[in-house]
């Protein structure tokens, strides 16, 4: 049970199962990804009167204006991502706190960061009933977690307008970003391979459509 209580039956294991049949045919492959999708209850991240569209492949509104990412989303990004059992992972836009336990089923340890103060608390208050390794964080993405890096992997959840400079350098060499960019309606997903000190490969990875990664220059970390 989550502290709203809810609990996880065979019906919503037998709708992620669907989920992720779903997911197949879209084409994710990494069975690493679609386990953790089998796995995470989605359920635990949406009010109880929302309950029957936890498991539609599709994203939903969370409050604050945001929305929890579609699990096809969800499970492209992280394929991209290669994560292994314990790495550290960086994400940008805890939101509901869903991708952060995928990443964490998987065996990462998890550094998440939230701008929105109430999702923030929101989310803060359920992650501890996962029992998963996720440290959440109140603060802007732009500026990653000086403290906490290098990070293996760096995940971005919002439409970023520019790839930021202190993200890049808070990534290991050899570490891989993923991130949606672009200001407008779509964004092209990108992956990013930090070969050395100076030196990024980047790759395209198709359109998505992702809420805004907000520019806060007031808040610090
Ligand atoms: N990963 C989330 C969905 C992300 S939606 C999930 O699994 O539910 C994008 C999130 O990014 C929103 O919660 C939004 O508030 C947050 N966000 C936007 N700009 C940000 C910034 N500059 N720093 C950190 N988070 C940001």
């Amino acid at each position: 049970m989550t502290p709203n209580q809810l609990p996880d039956t065979y019906r919503h294991k037998g709708l992620r199962r669907k989920l992720v049949d779903l997911l197949r045919i879209k084409g994710i492959r990494d069975e690493n990804v679609l386990q953790a999708i089998d796995k995470v209850p989605r359920h635990y991240f949406f009010d109880s009167s929302f309950l029957e569209f936890a498991y539609e492949d599709k994203a939903f509104p969370i409050g604050s204006g945001q929305t929890i990412s579609q699990p096809y989303t969800v499970a492209f990004q992280t394929e991209l991502l290669e994560v292994k059992p314990t790495m550290r992972v960086l994400e940008i836009g805890t939101g509901s706190g869903y991708q952060a336990c995928i990443l964490a089923n998987m065996g990462a340890k998890v550094y998440t960061i939230e701008r929105q103060k109430l999702l923030f608390e929101k989310t803060k208050s359920l992650l501890p009933s996962m029992n998963f390794r996720i440290r959440p964080f109140y603060g802007d993405g732009y500026k990653g977690l000086p403290a906490h890096a290098p990070f293996d992997r760096i995940l971005i959840t919002a439409a970023a307008p520019y790839i930021p400079d202190a993200l890049i350098a808070q990534l290991k060499i050899g570490g891989i970003m993923v991130v949606p960019l672009g200001e407008f309606d779509v964004q092209i997903m990108h992956r990013l391979i930090r070969v050395s000190e100076t030196e990024v490969l980047t790759e395209k990875h198709g359109s998505f459509r992702f809420v805004p990664m907000l520019i806060d220059r007031a808040k610090d970390v």
